[in-house]
This record gives structure tokens, sequence and C-alpha cells, in this order.
């Protein structure tokens, strides 16, 4: 009797693990709605925000191989509601972003969309030169992550309107392209913040609110969270309803 509810608990309990980290359940999301995917770093040396190359290749010829299209997110923000789309949308700017990121993104002939902190400290950055290679590709778009990598919601107004302009104008003097898409530090903003953001003249910001929807509110877009632990099943369940995990 003891042991037949400790069996009926145990497989409770995996069944209950499975539901939450194979979310399954949730509904599948129509395919003309945007997939917009968030990564930062791409590297061997793998943790939550660093994918693998090989991982991020088989992901990007999963979605090759099921008909998505590539784009960067400002052609995101001009389309109109088109079937199987997806922006893969790097942050920080990594230097991996172009020693690994970029050959595998040059074999599918994919867009990225890459947000640059030009005074982020804590990581090996882009040189000014590997922007202006991945650039000059047409493959990526550059877009604004404040300079300093800073949690805008813990300024006043004085010091976020700087970090957002000078951002803004500090990737334009690099790429020498209007700089239209932003990406809010650690996903932390309030309503200010998003119009601060629209004055500076940025079209799209993207958040870390996870989920796939319309481009509806461009400057408080939703995506999807890759790490560097999501295996291929749950690739798939992202891709179709917008996370995996609860
Ligand atoms: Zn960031």
């Amino acid at each position: 009797m003891i042991i037949s509810i400790i069996t009926a608990l145990i497989a409770l309990c995996a069944l209950l693990w499975f539901l939450g980290n194979y979310n399954i359940w949730r509904p599948v999301v129509p395919s003309d709605r945007p997939r917009v995917l968030m990564y930062h770093s791409i590297s061997n040396d793998v943790s939550d925000l660093a994918v693998s190359v090989s991982k991020f290749e088989q992901q990007l010829k999963w979605l090759k191989a099921r008909g998505y299209r590539f784009v960067t997110v400002s052609e995101l923000f001009e389309m109109g509601a088109q079937s199987k789309v997806v922006a893969l949308t790097f942050d920080d700017g990594f230097e991996d972003n172009y020693t690994n990121m970029f050959p595998v993104l040059q074999r599918y002939n994919a867009k990225a969309s890459i947000y640059l902190a030009p005074d982020i400290s804590s990581i090996d950055k882009l040189t000014d030169e590997q922007v202006k290679i991945m650039q000059a590709s047409g493959l990526c778009e550059f877009g604004a992550h404040t300079m300093s990598h800073v949690n805008l919601s813990h300024l006043d107004d004085e010091q976020a309107k700087w970090e957002i302009e000078q951002s803004k104008t500090t990737v334009e003097n690099l790429t020498q392209e209007k700089c239209r898409t932003f990406a809010y530090p650690f996903g932390r903003y309030t309503g200010r913040t998003v119009e601060l953001v629209k004055a500076a003249g940025f079209d799209s910001a993207v958040t870390v609110k996870k989920g796939i929807e319309h481009v509806s509110d461009p400057l408080q877009m939703k995506r999807i969270s890759i790490l560097g632990k999501t295996n291929i099943v749950q690739f798939y369940i992202a891709i179709t309803r917008g996370r995996y995990r609860v």
C-alpha cells in the first residue's frame, strides 16, 4: 500500500516536472504572428545566456526546413502580418556574435538584430570593425541597448534620456545607418521609459516578456527566450507556443 502511494507520488512529480519544462499544454499561436527570438552569446562555453554553436545552427536549420523567413526587427515593424516570419535578436553585443554566430548566419543567409551597449564592461564586446563588417553584409542591423547597460527604471528622466539617446547616436555613428530599434536592459522599464524611447526616435523596442503576438505595440515587443540548455523539443514548443517553461 505504502509502496504504491510512493510510486504514484513519484509518477505525479515526474509528470509535473515534465509539464513544467515542456509546456505542450499551451495553445499553439497562429503562424501569421512573428516569432522574435532572444539570444545573447553564442559560445561553446555554454551557460544560461550562451547557446552552443552547434545548437544555434540546429535551430536555424530547423526554422529554415519549416519555411520560416528571417527578417530584422525593423523589417518586421514595416511588414504587415505574414506567415512564418522570425526575427533573431542578440542583446549586449558579445564578440562571439561575430566569431561564432555570424558564420552560421551567413551559411543560412539569415538575418539578425544585435543590440549594442557601447560602454558595457562585463563582457568581451564586438569591436567597431566587426560591427562594420556585419553591417556591410546586409544580414545584420544594429539596435541600441543604452550606453552602460543600466536598469532604466532606476534612473531619473534626465539620466534615462541620456542613456537612450546617446546609445542611439553612438550606434548610428558606428554603422552610418539610422538606429531604429531598442532593447530595454534587463527587460526593465516603466511607461515613462517607453515615452522616452519613442521620443528618441526609435520605431520599435524589445522586452524580455515572453510570448508571440502581432506587432500591435512595437515599443513593447515580446520575445521567445532561447537559453543554453534549451533542447530542440523545447525549441519547437517555444516556437509554436511562445515559451516552453512555466
Ligand atoms: Zn542586455
